[in-house]
This record gives C-alpha cells, structure tokens and sequence, in this order.
C-alpha cells in the first residue's frame, strides 16, 4: 500500500510517500515559495534515481505544487511507482480541529466545512491545510484523502485538564479550551512505547523536545492532559516561544511600548524563548556549544528548560498519581543527552535513575534507565509521517472493507 502524506504549509508543502505497513519510505521531498518563484525538491530513497534540489518549477498554486509532486513520482526515469493509480490514498495533516474532531477522518464536504469552522483556532495553518486538500481532490479526484489533526490525540483529556479558569461564556460561545497539539506524534510514541513495554495499562510522560516542545500525560494510550493550550504558544519555553507566561506581561508590554496585542504574541512566539534567554540561538546545538565555552546565558537557557521540562513532568506524575514509563521524542529529546540528563536529575525523587553510558545514545530507539529505576526512561524517536500513513491506511481499508 503507498500513502502520499501531505504537510500544506501557506507557500510550502512537505510530501512523503510511505507504506504504512512496513514503514517503507520510497520519496519524500518539499515545494518551496508556492505562489512566489517555485523551487521543488525530491528525495528518492531508492538506488539509482537523481535527487533534485530546490529545482526552478513554475508553482502559483498549491495545485501545480501536487501536480509537480505526482509528475516526478511516476516518471519513467527517476520516479518510484508506475501510475498516480498506485496512491491509495492521500493523508493530509491538519493542524486544528478545534472541539469538532476527536479523531483522524476520511474528508468529504462536511469535514471541509468542519475545518473551516476551526480557522479562527489555527488562523495560519488551516487555510493552507484546507489549500492542500483542494489541490489533492483537484488533480486526484478519485484518491480518498484522510485529515488527521494535530489536536486530536489530546480529546481525550478530562474537563479539569482543558477547561480554562474563565468565564463559562468563552468556552460556550467561542470553544476557548485547551486543545494543545504535536498530537501525532504524541500519539505515535505512546503507540510505540506500548510495544517496547509489552503493556496496554500504563502511565507515561511523553516529553517531544524540538524546536517546538510539548508535554503530555498519557494513561493506557490516552492523554490525560498535556502543556501546549488554545494555542502551540503555552506550555514549556521552546526555541522562539515563551511557553507559560503572565497575561499582565502583554497588557504591561503593550501599554508601555504601544505595542498591538498581535505585535507582542509575534514577540513570544518567534524572539522569545530559548532565542530570547541565550541571546545566541533558538537552536539547542549551539546552546550546548556556547555553554561549553563558558556563556553564562546559554548556560541559563538550557538550565531553564530543563527546569521546566522537569516541572511539568512532576506535575504530571502528580495528575496520574505516579508513572511508569517516561519518553523522549523530538529533535531535542532523541539527540541531547545533557538536556535528558539534567531533566533526569531534578526526578531521582520519584526513582527515575539514568544510565549515564546509554544516555550517550542519540536518535536510536532505547532504555537510557538504569534495571532499577523506578520509572523506565525511554528514547523512542518520533515518526508523524508514519502515523498519518498508518490513520489513513486504517480508515480507507475500513471504509474498503464496508
Ligand atoms: P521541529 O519542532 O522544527 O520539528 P525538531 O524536532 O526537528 O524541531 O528539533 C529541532 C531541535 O532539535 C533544534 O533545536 C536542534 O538543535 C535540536 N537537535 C537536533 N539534533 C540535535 C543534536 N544532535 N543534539 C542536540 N540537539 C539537536
């Protein structure tokens, strides 16, 4: 089975062709300044077949950016499958789907609209979403496409966990809740976790530390609660954002520098936090790098981090009465053994004890936890792709098989 998974960004589009079985991965690739000047990549995976790179191809739409997609997947020379008849389907990742979708979903016209219901959640994201919906149904119409949401894997979290301490009316008229997102790959993990564990009914920390990070507390598969909110902006401090922060800040920030309410979430979402606190980069690598040689900034960007990744970990061990498994996923999470580390250190209360050795490991799928740790710490590295094509391949053959 192929499975054309689509991540539809306003002028990009990231597209990977997967089997979903096997985890197989024949291409993947990206189109760039969709709209602007156009520039196509392509990443076969096979021997043999040319890769091209940020290639000139004429894109005004999302449309020409599929057909661009496909054209390649089936040339005689460099593509990977014979006919576009050989896509089974088309799984698009949709970042909000708001309190309408509690699952992933084949798309018909009632889903569009239900996506277009959530635009003012995810006023950035949704329309290029829904824009690369339109261009699959367009250029393959008889493909089924699938929508699977950044939000959903987390509606299963209780009222306490999302509801917000505000006027009922909010939630009533306009769904202010938390949704929070990185909900594929938290899903993902908690999946692959239960295999490596060999057990359904446990609790779990999973911790998806990348240049966006998220934390969600999940018992027997299903998340109870997790950090990110209404928005990605909430939560645990990350490369740009701010994570958890006072609202009195923006009305202080705002009044002072006469600054509009959307200037200062742009503030907190893209110059804030790890960015903001090392005053180097938003990029964990040259943290490390500048802590090494002695910049105290850097050394307080990654102490705070780790501070409040630990936090919420607490917090969640707390909200599930005691975990058994905790995860690391995510850029961050697989590769950077001193954040893991210095995470760890701030849990050897509840038991959690680190292999310093194994904690060495990066991007491999392992217990970095000593035999006797109360709590078993796991690095399983993330595959949101491979989840979309596995949701999308479950829904179409059940549809088949109806
Ligand atoms: P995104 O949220 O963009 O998907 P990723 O999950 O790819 O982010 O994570 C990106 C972050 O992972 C960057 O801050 C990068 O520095 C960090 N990272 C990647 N590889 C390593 C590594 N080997 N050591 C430390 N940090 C790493």
């Amino acid at each position: 089975m192929n499975i054309l998974v689509i991540n539809a960004g306003s002028s990009s589009l990231k597209y990977q062709l997967l089997n979903p079985e096997t985890g197989e991965l024949p291409a993947k690739g990206l189109c760039e300044r969709i709209g602007i000047d156009g520039k196509f990549t392509y990443k076969p995976q096979v021997e043999g077949k040319q890769v091209l790179d940020a290639i000139d191809v004429a894109m005004p739409t999302h449309s020409e950016a599929i057909a661009a997609v496909l054209d390649i997947l089936v040339d005689p020379v460099d593509g990977v499958i014979k006919s576009v008849d050989e896509i089974d389907a088309v799984g698009h990742r949709v970042l909000h789907g708001g309190m309408e979708f509690s699952d992933s979903c084949i798309i018909d016209d009632e889903v569009i609209k239900a996506i277009e219901k959530c635009i003012p959640l995810g006023p950035l994201h949704n329309p290029a979403n829904l824009m690369g919906i339109r261009a699959c149904q367009a250029v393959m119409p008889k493909t089924p496409q699938v929508a699977v949401f950044d939000t959903a894997f987390h509606m299963t979290m209780p009222p306490k966990a999302y509801r917000y301490a505000i006027p009922k009316e909010y939630y009533e008229n306009d769904d202010i809740r938390r949704y929070g997102f990185h909900g594929t790959s938290h899903k993902y993990v908690a999946k692959r976790t239960a295999e490596l564990v060999g057990k359904k009914n446990f609790k779990m920390v999973n911790c998806h530390l990348g240049n966006g990070s998220s934390l969600s507390a999940i018992k027997d598969g299903k998340c109870m609660d997790t950090s990110m909110g209404l928005s990605p902006l909430a939560g645990v401090p990350m490369g740009t954002r701010s994570g958890d922060i006072d609202a009195c800040v923006v009305q202080f920030i705002c009044n002072k520098y006469n600054m509009s309410v959307d200037d200062c979430l742009t503030m907190l979402n893209k110059k804030s936090g790890m960015l903001a606190l090392s005053g180097v980069s938003s990029d964990f690598r040259d943290l490390g790098d500048g802590a090494d040689k002695g910049n105290e900034d850097c050394k307080l960007a990654l102490e705070k981090f780790a501070y409040e990744v630990a936090k919420y970990v607490g917090a969640y061990a707390a909200a599930l009465n005691g975990i058994d498994v905790l995860t690391f996923t995510a850029g961050v999470g697989e590769n950077d053994g001193l954040v893991r580390g210095m995470v760890c250190d701030y849990l050897g209360f509840m038991g959690v004890k680190l292999d310093p050795e194994l904690n060495k490991s990066r991007g491999k799928e392992m217990v970095i936890s000593t035999p006797d740790s109360k709590v078993q710490v796991w690095v399983v590295p993330t595959n949101e792709e491979l989840m979309i094509a596995q949701d999308t391949a479950e829904l179409v053959n059940a549809a088949k098989a109806k």
